[in-house]
């Protein structure tokens, strides 16, 4: 372990943020690096307990007390061995990942958890500086092949994994970029692109063949790719939004997030985009509705183009500033959270349900709302309404951020007849096999709408059972499914 006593002598330090006015006039990313000397006493914080329950937090396994170690020891080109033995990608998770692992450390029960995910961007970040991290060619081509649909986090790591077991490995993806909610949907502020450029170069020199602008089921046909490959991964994520259908849904003005965020991406990269003054929330009051992350990356995208007001709107009620009865270590923590878009500006309403959209001349002008308690009715949870306290919101532009209903299913699974579950996502097994011979599936596709993390997860898991499948055997690692006890929601 780190240092014995380090827990007892050292307090937790996190990154800080750039300034708010700074920030805001760029799409750069937002947190400070920590010192190497803070980062190291960091890691002496960690008292490699003898069940480890960080482990379970993480859905990748990651080796946390073992890293933390070594980075206590100055030994950081062995810690990022040890991370990458059990995540690809610890760029994407080091930046993005909510840290369920630092919400089940022991140390959390009656202190500050150890900065767990600052430590592993740190080694990552480290680690490609110091070019330790080089393409893993395979020293022996097998002679399959492997078509992996949707270029997420899930596709990049099966891809990944089964390139550098020997498989010729093709990722097709509908979008001009390659990335998935990676590329478009987070915004750049959150994390900058060029941090998944930089690992599809090294993709690409171990083998992967990527194909963007390719909507598989509707430029080619699934059955041609049944035909030409011997595996084939779905890895389409879970794009459905969910929507609001109450009166005025049809006045312009009121957007799906995800057709707003991508826009602003794509205006990073330096792409032309639609020139609609619509499309932008400059000069215009917002109302956001949905307080998850996703609405929250509208918040920071929202006051970044400068908007009037904003508001974020959730129908829950604010979660408590500690951990509810209820709700103990070492589950997620499902606490009141500031994230850096929040730190922004912006007022967050809940309890607060919207009855209808008003407009002027096709365009919404306001939202018409009601408070709202939880109440047990007829032995069922339900929203009901708190008589008086209607009240009108001015909104030139409405973001609805309301979570995904799952994978979309005209096209692609249509034509494959693969076979869903009872939310609608794609039915696998154990082995992430679906009900179509050759066909497995990885990620929010099967998952429904989840986290980075278990994307990658899910795509480690499903390349070990692909290259079972095509070679009777596998080396390749396979994360171990804790059950899913801690998860938190996208
Ligand atoms: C706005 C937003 C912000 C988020 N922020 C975070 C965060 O900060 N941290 C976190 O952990 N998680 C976050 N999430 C969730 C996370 O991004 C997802 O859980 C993760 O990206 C899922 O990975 P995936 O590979 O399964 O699918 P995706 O990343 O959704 O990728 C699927 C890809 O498949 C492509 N595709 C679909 N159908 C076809 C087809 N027929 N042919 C070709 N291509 C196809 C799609 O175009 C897409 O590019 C966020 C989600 C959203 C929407
Ligand atoms: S991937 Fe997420 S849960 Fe796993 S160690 Fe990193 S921050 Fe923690």
């Amino acid at each position: 372990m780190g240092k014995p006593t380090g827990f007892l002598e050292i307090p937790r330090v996190t990154p800080t943020r750039r300034p708010v006015p700074e920030r805001l006039h760029d799409y750069k990313e937002v947190y400070n690096p920590l010192a190497v000397v803070t980062l190291r006493e960091q890691g002496a914080r960690c008292m490699d307990c003898g069940i480890p329950f960080c482990h379970q937090g993480c859905p990748l396994g990651n080796l946390i007390p073992d890293w933390n170690d070594l980075v206590y020891r100055d030994q950081w080109r062995a810690a990022i061995e040890r991370l990458h033995a059990t995540n690809n990608f610890p760029e994407f998770t080091g930046t993005l990942c909510p840290a369920p692992c630092e919400t089940s450390c022991v140390l959390g029960i009656n202190d500050d958890p150890v900065t767990i995910k600052q430590i592993e961007i740190s080694i990552v970040d480290r680690a490609w500086s110091e070019g330790w991290i080089v393409p893993l060619p395979p020293k022996v081509k097998t002679g399959k092949t492997v078509a992996v649909i949707g270029s997420g986090p899930a596709g990049l790591a099966v891809a990944q994994q089964l390139a550098r077991a020997g498989h010729d490995v093709t990722v097709f993806e509908r979008a001009d970029r390659i990335g998935g909610l990676l590329r478009y949907g987070i915004p750049d502020f959150k994390m900058e692109k060029w941090k998944l450029d930089r690992r599809l170069a090294q993709m690409e020199a171990e083998g992967v063949i990527f194909k963007p602008g390719v909507n598989v089921g509707v430029d080619l046909t699934a059955q041609s790719l049944l035909d030409d490959f011997d595996a084939i991964c779905l890895c389409g994520g879970a794009t459905l939004a969910r929507d609001l259908p109450i009166p005025g849904r049809e006045l312009k003005g009121i957007h799906f997030a995800m057709d707003f965020l991508p826009l602003q991406n794509q205006r990073v990269a330096g792409d032309t985009v639609t020139d609609d003054p619509h499309f932008t929330a400059k000069n215009k009051h917002v109302v956001i509705i949905g307080g998850g992350d996703t609405g929250a990356d509208c918040l920071g995208t929202s006051h970044r183009q400068g908007c009037k007001s904003v508001h974020q709107f959730e129908i829950v009620p604010r979660p408590p500033d500690d951990r509810a009865p209820f709700n103990p270590w070492p589950q997620w923590s499902n606490v009141f959270r500031v994230s850096s878009a929040h730190e922004e500006g912006g007022v967050r309403e809940y309890s607060i349900n919207t009855k209808q959209f008003l407009g002027d001349d096709g365009r919404v002008t306001a939202l018409e709302t009601v408070q709202v308690e939880l109440k047990t009715v007829d032995g069922r949870m339900q929203f009901v309404e708190i008589p008086g306290t209607e009240k009108t919101y001015p909104a030139d532009l409405v973001l609805l951020a309301m979570g995904f209903v799952g994978p979309e299913r005209k096209g692609l699974l249509e034509e494959l007849g693969v076979e869903l579950d009872r939310m609608g996502n794609v039915k696998a097994d154990a082995n992430k096999r679906t009900s179509v011979e050759k066909v497995f599936t990885a990620g929010d596709m099967t998952r429904g709408q989840s986290l980075i993390v278990w994307a990658i997860a899910e795509g480690r898991h499903a390349a070990h059972a692909i290259d079972e499948a095509l070679m009777g055997e596998s080396d390749l690692p396979k994360p171990l499914d804790f059950g899913n006890h801690n998860r938190p929601f996208a």
